[in-house]
């Protein structure tokens, strides 16, 4: 497979995610200081580098289809939502966005063998939004080298990367959340990760055996 470094930053099924659509999709962001953060995230993303906010583990998958399987997580900074009770407004608020370090893949990829002891481990990529960052290198380079990925995104932004993912969880938010659901998005999402392209990559994890009783 011939390595494709160069960032997908085109959504190809979604509809349009400028600054100006989200703010007037989604009733919780519309200030000028996030429409500033959108336009950071372009920034970064030309540099080929993703903004994180945090990597750390292993721990294990607390929620989820992988509940119960250990992992190390890539939280990336930035998202398009604003959702009215946020549990992780420092991956999200602009206002922390001093503390999101631009990395490329083998920057991230190298922390995480230091923390995983150099074993390959599962990979989750959650945010804010990992969909609006350029992770399709880091899923490349990462599946070379043993590891396997899933990601976590509320589902507005499907990428054609999805495909590649050995796993994609879809977390769609309810109107408490102040949002905007969008059924296209997240059967683009769907699509996405269920495109030809998906073939021949890494099969997906067994769910871990749940302990007797
Ligand atoms: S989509 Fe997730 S990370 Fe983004 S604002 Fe909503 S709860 Fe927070």
């Amino acid at each position: 497979m011939t390595p494709d470094t160069a960032p997908d930053i085109t959504p190809d099924t979604a509809p349009d995610h400028s600054p100006e659509a989200i703010s007037a999709q989604n009733a919780g962001a519309a200030s000028a200081q996030d429409v500033a953060s959108e336009d950071d995230v372009e920034a970064v993303r030309r540099q080929g580098k993703i903004r994180i906010s945090e990597i750390f583990g292993p721990t294990v998958q607390g929620e989820g289809a992988l509940l119960g399987m250990p992992t190390v997580f890539v939280r990336t900074g930035g998202c398009d939502f604003r959702c009215s009770w946020c549990d992780t407004l420092y991956a999200v608020d602009p206002t922390f966005r001093a503390d999101w370090l631009p990395m490329d893949a083998t920057a991230i990829l190298d922390r995480v063998k230091q923390l995983s002891n150099n074993q390959p481990i599962l990979i989750t990529l959650s945010g804010g939004n990992p969909a609006i960052q350029p992770l399709a290198p880091l899923i490349q380079l990462g599946q070379q080298q043993g590891f396997t990925f899933a990601i976590e995104t509320q589902g507005s932004i499907a990428r054609k990367w999805f495909a590649t993912l050995d796993h994609l969880t879809l977390s769609p938010k309810p109107p408490s959340s102040g949002t905007v659901f969008n059924a296209n998005d997240l059967a683009a999402c769907i699509a996405a990760a269920r495109s030809p392209a998906a073939t021949g990559t890494t099969p997906p994890l067994p769910h871990p055996a749940l302990p007797s009783p």
